[in-house]
Formats: structure tokens, C-alpha cells, sequence
């Protein structure tokens, strides 16, 4: 079965297991553990900031960065298909206590323009019906826009702005590496755009588990009460950091190949006839494209290409397909075949008509045959 549905899906490689195995363990809530130490140090270099938090995973960092930011019925401003906004169970409402007011954009990368109409309708002044603005929220990469990368002057133009207009900046930068690969940017220009960022560990880096969050030592001082308050404060965290510190040092430059991967996967698929690629271009490692013309549910499509071998994902009307470790050039050409056959199927006459509708076992029997 190949796998294109998340970067999320890499297992931990023979040599990071060996580095797990290996690592030199303390309690890292007391700030013992000397191997998620070494990490801290390392991502708070590289994004260029005072002070590092350890984390299992980047949802509780988004978490936390809203809560050090803000107070309860504040307004959080995020693009309308943020990961904080679509895909974290409304987790920022429950924990935080905000308002969401989503900032319009087609790539995930919006403008002071979109931001400027955001604060307007959510407070015109200081008045008493108005919630307060506090907190603007990026994406880099955006995820469910394709993957696309914030131009270092864009992001500065926006972050400038919202520190004119009073608000606090935060960075979702669960792919911030992908961005920094694919643009030639070095991490901490863009991290020195926000007051807070964390990357993941566990996305096209290939770790099994972990995310550091990064800011001023006051805010990171905070944030370490919210981690401990959420249950976030782990022991001897050691285990997981060494995977963590082992993708930095063998994963970065390598996600070029997943860039590289995913730009050869969207031309290809733009060949196929009844298939519309998003962006046959990206930015980074995330494909998106649609089935629509072929008349048939895109959950059926994907029902077909899994039986075939091929697994993609869903992401509102579109199917996303993310290149990754595990995944070869070889890999692509074979999925690439997988969907060009269910394709040509679905559009054949035999098809056509009465028997478009009929139940994935049918279609499935049809196929074989
Ligand atoms: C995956 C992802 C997250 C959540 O990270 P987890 O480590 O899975 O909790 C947040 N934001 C973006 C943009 C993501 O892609």
C-alpha cells in the first residue's frame, strides 16, 4: 500500500529507532531531561528566539500559544482554512475561550488589505459591543491550500501591521522546514516575523512524535504553566527528542525530494483526463485536485484507488495527495498508473448512464472484470 494521504505517515527509519534507543533520558518536566534540553537549544537557535518548549505534538502548541496570548472572548484572526480554525475540534474555543474571525484568501496567504477587513468587522473602535482583537495566527506552510509558502516580505508586511494595529503574532509552522527548503529562506527570518512559532516534528520530518514551540523566555515561562495545566508535561520526554534532533540532522535537506515528488505527481495527474490539479505547480510537498468531471463521489474515487493500493485523503471538495520519506519516485509512477486506470474506468461508456451510481462493490466487480 502506498501511502500519499499525509506526511504524517512516515514510520521512524532503522537509524532515528537506533537514536531513540540510544538517547540519554532525565524528567523533562523539571527540565532534566538532557536530551530534549539539547533540542531546545537547538530549535531556539535555529528559529532565532529567546526560549523552546517540548510538546508531543503541535495541536497543544497551537493550544497554548492562544492561551499565553490572549484571555477569554478576545478574537483570534486566522485564514478561513487554517489548521487552528478546520481541524482542531474547536479546540481554541474550549481551552481559550475565543472568537475565531477567519481572514479571507484564496493560497492561505492573505494580505494587510484581508486583515484590515477582518478588524472591521470585528471592532470599528474601542467600543463596548466589540470583542478585542489580540492575536493574528499564520500558517507556513498553509496546509489545505496546497502547501504554499509565505514569501519572507509578504509575511513581514502582515506581522508589521498587526503589531501597528496592538496584536500579537503567532506562526503555525507545523511545515515551517518544507518553507525554509523550498524558498531559500533562512528559519529564523521568518520566525523573526511572529512573537511565537513551533514546528513539527512529526510531518514531512519523519519523527514519530514531538514539536517544539519557541518565543521570549516571559513567553515561553507562561506557556510552560498552560503545558502542565493541559497535560502536556511529560518525564523522561528523551526518547522522543532523540528522533526529533536525529530528523534535524538527516531530514531537512531532503524534503527537496518530497517537493520535487509532489511538482512531478501534479504534472503527471494534470495529464489524466477528468482530473483537475489545483495548482500543477507547488509550492511544497501537498497536491490537490478534483474528480468532479468524472461525475462520481470523491469518496468512491478513493474507495477504488485504496482497493488498488493507492491511499489519498479527503479535504473539503478536493482529494490531497502528500509526498513524503516513504514514498519514492517509484511509488508516484505506480499511484499516478493506479489513478489513470480508475480513471479511465470511471470515464468509460460502460459506465456512462445507469450504472454511474451504482454501489463500490458493483463498480469494484466491473473493474476486476
Ligand atoms: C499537522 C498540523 C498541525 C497539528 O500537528 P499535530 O502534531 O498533528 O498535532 C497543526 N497545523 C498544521 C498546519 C498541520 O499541518
Amino acid at each position: 500500500m502506498i501511502s500519499l494521504t499525509s506526511d504524517t505517515e512516515t514510520k521512524p527509519t532503522h537509524a532515528m529507532r537506533q537514536a531513540i534507543a540510544n538517547a540519554e533520558v532525565g524528567d523533562e518536566q523539571k527540565g532534566e531531561d538532557p536530551t530534549v534540553n539539547r533540542l531546545l537549544e537547538r530549535v531556539a537557535d535555529l528559529l532565532g528566539k529567546e526560549a523552546a518548549l517540548f510538546f508531543a505534538c503541535g495541536t497543544i502548541c497551537n493550544f497554548v500559544s492562544i492561551k499565553t496570548h490572549t484571555r477569554p472572548a478576545d478574537v483570534v484572526l486566522a485564514e478561513q482554512m487554517s489548521h487552528i480554525i478546520r481541524a482542531e475540534s474547536g479546540g481554541a474555543a474550549l481551552t481559550s475561550g475565543v472568537l475565531m474571525e477567519p481572514i479571507a484568501s484564496e493560497r492561505g496567504i492573505f494580505t494587510v488589505d484581508a486583515i484590515e477587513q477582518a478588524l472591521g468587522r470585528v471592532a470599528t473602535a474601542p467600543y463596548l459591543y466589540s470583542a478585542n482583537p489580540r492575536l493574528l495566527c499564520v500558517e507556513q506552510t498553509h496546509n489545505f491550500r496546497g502547501g504554499s509558502v509565505w514569501r519572507l516580505n509578504e509575511l513581514r508586511e502582515v506581522c508589521e501591521f498587526s503589531r501597528q494595529k496592538g496584536l500579537a503574532t503567532h506562526m503555525d509552522g507545523a511545515r515551517l522546514l518544507n518553507a525554509v527548503v523550498a524558498s531559500q529562506t533562512q528559519a529564523k527570518d521568518f520566525a523573526n516575523c511572529v512573537d511565537s512559532v513551533w514546528i513539527d516534528f512529526t510531518k514531512g520530518l519523519g519523527a514519530p512524535m514531538g514539536a517544539v514551540l519557541a518565543g521570549t523566555r516571559e513567553f515561553i515561562s507562561e506557556a510552560r504553566r498552560y503545558k502542565h495545566i493541559f497535560g502536556g508535561a511529560m518525564r523522561q520526554a528523551g526518547i522522543i527528542a532523540a528522533g526529533c534532533l536525529y530528523a534535524l540532522d538527516h531530514h531537512v535537506e531532503r524534503l527537496q525530494e518530497d517537493h520535487d515528488n509532489a511538482t512531478y505527481l501534479a504534472r503527471r495527474l494534470s495529464e489524466i483526463e477528468g482530473i483537475t490539479v489545483q495548482d500543477t505547480k507547488p509550492d511544497t510537498n501537498i497536491v490537490f485536485f478534483d474528480v468532479s468531471q468524472l461525475g462520481i463521489d470523491k469518496g468512491m474515487f478513493l474507495t477504488l484507488l485504496q482497493q488498488y493500493g493507492v491511499k489519498m485523503g479527503a479535504v473539503g471538495q478536493s482529494i490531497r495527495a502528500v509526498t513524503h520519506l516513504d514514498v519514492s519516485r517509484a511509488d508516484i509512477n505506480f499511484a499516478v498508473d493506479t489513478v489513470s486506470k480508475v480513471t479511465k474506468f470511471l470515464g468509460s461508456a460502460a459506465l456512462k448512464a445507469e450504472r454511474r451510481d451504482c454501489e463500490i462493490s458493483n463498480i469494484k466487480l466491473l473493474f476486476a472484470s
